[in-house]
């Protein structure tokens, strides 16, 4: 095996190989490395639905032998450290690689540690999280075999990848536990990092009237800081206790609240809430061999890679791009984003081996399928600006079953069909 390429590219996750593919349809003749020690590939966005009870999570998992694009070259391996002004990566066996034109795109990573308690729980006592391909499945076994009580969700105080997901499986259970006759007897709350429920105003309207719909209690600004599996607690740390968390703290049926802590200077309160049945989703942040490498953005405290967000190049090393959920460019990071920002790095990174200039543009499109209930979706696409880039001619603001079936069915097909293979 070669240990220089033409092109390298770190991951081959969603935004890799898409990459990969797309360069290889354009110019058949370059020369490709792909850096990636996983030998499972995943279709992350179904895993909400595995949660949920309507897919299958061995639907969600291919061998990365068999989607890493012809002609290209696999290097089963763990890049752990960049040397950009020498043009090489260097891998935890200690492997170097080098490279004329690098593509960092190894995703985001989950930071389970930040949660005390998390990890030791995580699959059992009722907590679980759609986040992890092991214990999507057990999302469905709580929800199915709930009798009532307090259910919490939760969203940490980080970007994360796909935003909604935290709240999808949120309004799936509700819906569920409506149609099993026991919601009124569920105290649903939301315990979220964001301000509100969604960033851009035209989907968040819709999303107010589900939350009102369920009867959903939700805490915005808040940082879940530990779980207790046996104890069956979720603690937070918010500056706002708003009126209906005070008035339940009077009442007689407020049992699942308790302030332990309250400082007046800091103006932080810790609260434990008891629950039944706990879906969480952990604090994330770039990988660590980014973090620590010279491609980060120092201002960045979570250590993305620093890219101009409109060409994706690095904003310092000209020969490097960056797409997907590692970069720091201001998108909603999913995998709806990688299908537009893959298109700008593969023309802009053409145009520099060409000694051209990168002009093609990303204008920071992603999208939320965000389903309201069984059968009904809102897709919510949208830019930089947080402005509507409603595909279809329909008000996508208003959930409907099409929009179900794109996500459910249509998608995951397209996602192994299509997008890996660089024709969509
Ligand atoms: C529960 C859930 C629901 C989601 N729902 C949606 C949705 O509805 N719609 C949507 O568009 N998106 C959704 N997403 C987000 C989407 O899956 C991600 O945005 C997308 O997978 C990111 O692609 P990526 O290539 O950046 O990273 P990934 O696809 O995660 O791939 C990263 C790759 O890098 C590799 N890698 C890691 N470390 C190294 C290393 N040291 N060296 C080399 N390679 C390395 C990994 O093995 C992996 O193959 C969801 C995600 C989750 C978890």
């Amino acid at each position: 095996m070669s240990n220089h390429y033409q092109i390298l590219v770190i991951g081959g996750g969603n935004a890799g190989l898409s990459v990969a593919s797309q360069l290889l349809r354009k110019r058949s003749n370059l020369n490709i490395g792909i850096i990636d020690p996983s030998e499972k590939h995943y279709y992350q966005p179904a895993w909400t639905l595995v949660g949920a009870g309507i897919f299958d999570i061995n639907k969600t998992i291919r061998n990365e032998k068999e989607v890493i694009p012809k002609n290209t070259t696999w290097i089963k391996e763990a890049v752990a450290e960049f040397m950009p002004t020498e043009n090489k990566v260097k891998c935890s066996s200690g492997d170097e690689f080098t490279y004329d034109y690098l593509v960092v795109c190894p995703g985001i990573q989950l930071d389970w540690n930040k949660i005390e308690g998390l990890k030791e729980t995580l699959g059992k006592n009722n907590v679980s999280s759609n986040y992890s391909f092991q214990h999507a499945p057990y999302t469905w076994e709580m929800i199915k075999n709930f009798k009532g009580g307090t259910a919490v969700f939760t969203n940490p105080t980080t970007p994360i990848k796909c935003g909604g997901a935290p709240h999808k499986i949120m309004y799936l259970a509700c819906d569920y536990w409506r149609k099993k006759g026991i919601l009124d007897q569920c105290d649903v709350h939301y315990i979220s990092g964001a301000a509100s429920i969604f960033g851009v105003k035209e989907y968040a309207e819709t999303l107010k009237k589900v939350i009102g719909h369920y009867n959903i209690h939700v805490h915005f600004g808040a940082n879940v800081t530990a779980i207790n599996g046996e104890n069956k607690t979720v603690a937070f740390e918010t500056k706002e206790i708003d009126e209906n968390l005070n008035q339940k703290l009077c009442s007689e049926n407020a049992a699942c609240y308790g302030i332990i802590e309250h400082n007046d200077t800091e103006d932080l309160k810790k609260v434990i809430l008891n629950f039944d049945l706990c879906h969480t989703v952990p604090p994330q942040s770039a990988p660590d061999f980014i973090k620590n490498s010279p491609l980060r953005d120092p201002a960045n405290p979570l250590g993305y890679v620093e890219i101009d967000k409109n060409t994706l190049q690095h904003t310092r090393f000209s020969n490097i791009f960056a797409l997907g959920d590692c970069t720091n460019a201001p998108c909603s990071k999913t995998g709806a984003a990688i299908r537009k920002q893959a298109p700008v790095v593969v023309t802009n990174l053409l145009a520099i081996i060409d000694n051209k200039t990168a002009s093609a543009q990303y204008d920071g499109y992603s999208a939320c399928p965000i389903p309201t209930q069984y059968g009904k979706l809102m897709l919510a696409e949208f830019d930089y600006s947080n402005t509507p880039k409603m595909t279809f001619p329909i008000n996508q603001a208003k959930p409907n079953w099409a929009m179900w079936i794109l996500k459910t069915k249509i998608l995951p097909w397209l996602y192994w069909n299509k997008i890996l293979k660089g024709t969509a």
